[in-house]
């Protein structure tokens, strides 16, 4: 089975209100997805889908994106065993982005750097200088164990 998306309306009213799904894809064929933890909140990761990707996700629960690196539909956690069981699926007021809640298996880690997400480091000013810092150094995997002949899982 293969989800169909309809063309969005042109009615901005009708994109704002219940009834049909309609995505709208960008040029590349591609939506936006913020990835929140579906128990604490936590912001995990940001990725996007493509029509695909979207209907492997609806169809079967767990999250596929569309790896803009190697172009091609991407099973996170495929890898590392963090697969992402979708508890819900929302989206924005006119339907270009998507907020999907998930529950990580495995390590309970997004990041191929094996933290728990790829957010895990602030930016601050340090005088005229744009610096980072690291907020979350804890690894719940090794990396180089799990990606060690395949690097697929690191986008
Ligand atoms: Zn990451």
């Amino acid at each position: 089975m293969t989800v169909l998306f309809a063309s969005p309306s042109a009615d901005k009213t009708v994109l704002e209100d219940s009834g049909p799904f309609t995505p709208k894809f960008d040029g590349h064929g591609l939506i936006t997805a913020v990835v929140t933890d579906a128990d604490d909140g936590e912001l995990l990761m940001v990725a996007h889908m493509n029509a695909q990707a979207l209907s492997l996700t609806l169809e079967t629960g767990i999250a596929h994106y569309f790896s803009r690196s190697r172009g091609k539909i991407w099973k996170k956690g495929e890898t590392s065993g963090n697969l992402q069981t979708v508890t819900e699926i929302r989206t924005d007021c006119d339907q270009d982005a998507l907020w999907l809640k998930v529950r990580v298996a495995g390590h309970d880690a997004t990041c191929h750097t094996g933290r728990r997400s790829c957010f895990y480091r602030s930016v601050t000013m340090a005088g005229e200088n744009p610096v980072l810092t690291i907020t979350d150094d804890v690894r719940h995997f090794d990396p180089a164990s799990v990606y060690h002949s395949v690097k697929d899982d690191s986008k």
